[in-house]
Order: structure tokens, then sequence, then C-alpha cells
């Protein structure tokens, strides 16, 4: 059965975040001989349409409106309602990012589609797409079929393959006009001011190096940004740091925090409280270092370090720097 597919490309400072080719690897799986079409916006749109292309659209439709250079409800939704209604997709992809989360419950809704969100894999059996996704912060995975009508899939960064861009893939370049009126925006946004995820973005990253309460202080997390940024990957923390002051609530993993997927998660003085869990426990590989043998985290973990955070982390280090 072949479907047409619509994947909304999630852009960040007009750069395409990796779960839009994530997106679209789903996408070109679940179309089956049918269409894909990435929708991507802002005044930039023109230049994301070659890795959209290259990584499995058909089709890319542009809207150009400068009011869609940053996210607002408002705009969005008026983009891509009119984005749905010319393409009449059967299924539509976006990523669970904040701009996921936020439009796709109301785009469903106003829309009348079927939701799912939060999907870590998408299958195809017996000619239905099943999604499967967490439930009980991670603890069980439920898998959903829709009988009928169209729907909109939220993906999980880093659960889903990117498929290898195709340099001589080409895609159709259809530019859509919408109307995004001054009046119909009801926030405005004047300046993105970023916090301490300079480098790899959270969500995204491969390698992350989380630090728990067992830092002890701000200075504490030193050790673990130099193996971070050695691996190439992002610093994150648990509640119990963020709480004591040490780092940056924008690192905060877990129930209340980001959820990540990396390949490798190393989880430094964090104990492993279940709502610390709901964000990471379906990482690649969990390595856990903690003084207490008891710890719960030890419980998750692929790999555990019985020890002192503070020699384990730059003897880590030093090993890493030989390779
Ligand atoms: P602790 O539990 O205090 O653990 C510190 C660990 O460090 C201990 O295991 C200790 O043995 C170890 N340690 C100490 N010194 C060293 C050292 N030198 N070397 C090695 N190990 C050392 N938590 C989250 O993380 N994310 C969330 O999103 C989140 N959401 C929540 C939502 C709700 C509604 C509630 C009620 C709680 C939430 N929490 C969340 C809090 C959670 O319950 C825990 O309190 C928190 O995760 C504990 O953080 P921690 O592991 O860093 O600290």
């Amino acid at each position: 059965m072949s479907r047409n597919v619509l994947v909304l490309a999630d852009v960040r400072d007009g750069k395409l975040r990796n779960v839009s080719l994530e997106s679209l690897a789903a996408a070109r799986k679940v179309a089956e001989g049918g269409s894909v079409t990435a929708a991507v916006f802002g005044s930039f749109a023109k230049d994301l349409v070659d890795p959209l292309a290259e990584h499995g659209a058909d089709k890319v439709l542009v809207v150009t409106n400068h009011e869609l250079d940053q996210y607002t409800t408002d705009g969005y939704f008026a983009a891509f309602k009119k984005v749905i209604e010319h393409i009449n997709p059967d299924v539509i992809f976006t990523g669970h990012t904040a701009v996921g989360k936020d439009l796709s419950p109301r785009i469903a809704a106003r829309l009348g589609l079927g939701l799912v969100s939060d999907v870590t894999r998408v299958e195809l059996e017996e000619g239905r797409i099943v999604f499967t996704r967490p439930i009980y912060a991670g603890k069980a995975f439920v898998k959903k079929v829709f009988k009928e009508g169209t729907v909109f899939a939220t993906l999980r960064p880093n659960n889903i393959e990117k498929g290898e861009a195709d340099s001589g893939r080409k895609a159709n370049v259809e530019e859509l006009r919408v109307d995004v009126p001054a009046d119909l925006l009801r926030t405005i946004v004047k300046d993105v001011v970023k916090k301490s995820t300079d480098g790899v973005d959270l969500s995204e990253a491969r390698i992350i190096v989380s630090g728990g309460r067992g830092v002890k202080s701000a200075d504490g997390f030193k050790p673990l940004e130099e193996l971070a940024s050695l691996l190439g990957g992002a610093v994150g923390a648990s509640r119990g740091a963020c709480d004591s002051g040490y780092c940056d609530y924008a690192l905060q993993i877990g129930q209340t925090g980001k959820v990540v997927t990396p390949d490798l998660y190393i989880a430094c003085g964090i104990s492993g409280a279940i709502q610390h869990l709901a964000g990471m426990s379906n990482s690649k590989v969990i390595v856990a270092i903690n003084k207490d043998p008891e710890a719960p985290i030890f419980q998750v973990a692929d790999y555990g370090i019985v020890g002192d955070l503070f020699e384990v982390v730059p003897l880590l280090t030093e090993e890493f720097k030989k390779l």
C-alpha cells in the first residue's frame, strides 16, 4: 500500500536537526512506493533543500516567510495547516522536540488527525504501520496501530537510524505562499538567549557525560566537561545536581528534564532515581561511576565502576587521550 508521507523539518539556527533526517528515514520506510514530501519553514528554507532531497524527500515544500525563522505556535500552526491541506498526507512525521511537542497536539486536535508522540520505532507489519513508544517513564513499551485516517507521529531523536545521504538525489521544489498576518501572532520572538549548550545539542548527542549530586560543586563538573569535550559529546546532569546549583537546568535529564538516547551515557555520581532513569534508560550503552556499590544506577548500567568519580573520570580521560 503506497502512502503519501509528509515530514516537517525541524530546524535550529537555520540548520536541519538530525531528527529531520531520521524522520525522512521513517517516511521512506512507510511510503512503500508513495511519495515523501518535506516541508521547511523560514527565509533560509531554500538552502536546506539539498540535504532533505539527499536523505529521501521526493518533493520539498518551502515556505519562506521570515516570520517563520523562529518557531511560534501561531505562525507554525498557520503554515503547517496550509501545508497539510495542500499535501493531504496519510502520515506526518516530525521530531519529538520542543517544536514537535508544542505543534503536534494542536494540529491533530484542530484537523481531527490521529496522534502518536515520542515514537522510538516505526515498523511495517502486514501492511500496517506499527508505532512503538515508551510508557510508564520508559519501563514498558506500547505498540500502536491506526485503523484509518491520517496519523501525526513525533519521533524521539536518536532512535531511528537516518539513511545514508545520496548526493545524486534531487527533489522537486515547490514554494508555498502562506499568509501570516502580524495580528495572528500572539507571541513574537525578539531574541534567543542560549544557555550552556554551546557545544553539542544534548538531545541529539551521541555521547553524554552526566553528573549528579556526587560532583559536589560547579567546579566538580570540570573533569566531566573535559571528558565530554574529548569524546565530542555533551554534558548532562541529574536534577540533584541542578537543584544543588552545580549546573543549569538546561542540562537536566529525566522525567522533568530532557529525554535522551545517546550511544553512550556515562553517569557520574548519580544514584539512579526512577525520575532520572525515565530520561536516559534507553541509552544504547550505560556506564555508571558511583562510590556506592548498592546505587540503583548499577541495575540499568551495562558497565559499572565502583569508585570515586574524581579519580575515575580523569583516568578515563587520560586513557581516551591515548587512542
Ligand atoms: P543523589 O540521589 O543524592 O545521588 C548522588 C550519588 O552520588 C549517590 O549515589 C552517591 O553514592 C554518589 N556519589 C557521591 N559522591 C561520589 C563520588 N565522589 N564519586 C562517585 N559517586 C559519588 N531527577 C532527575 O535526575 N531528573 C528528573 O527529571 C527528575 N524529575 C523529578 C520529578 C519529580 C516529580 C520528582 C519528585 C523528582 C524528580 N527527580 C528528577 C529527582 C529524583 O527523584 C532524585 O532526587 C535525583 O535524580 C537525585 O539526583 P542524584 O542522583 O544526582 O543525587
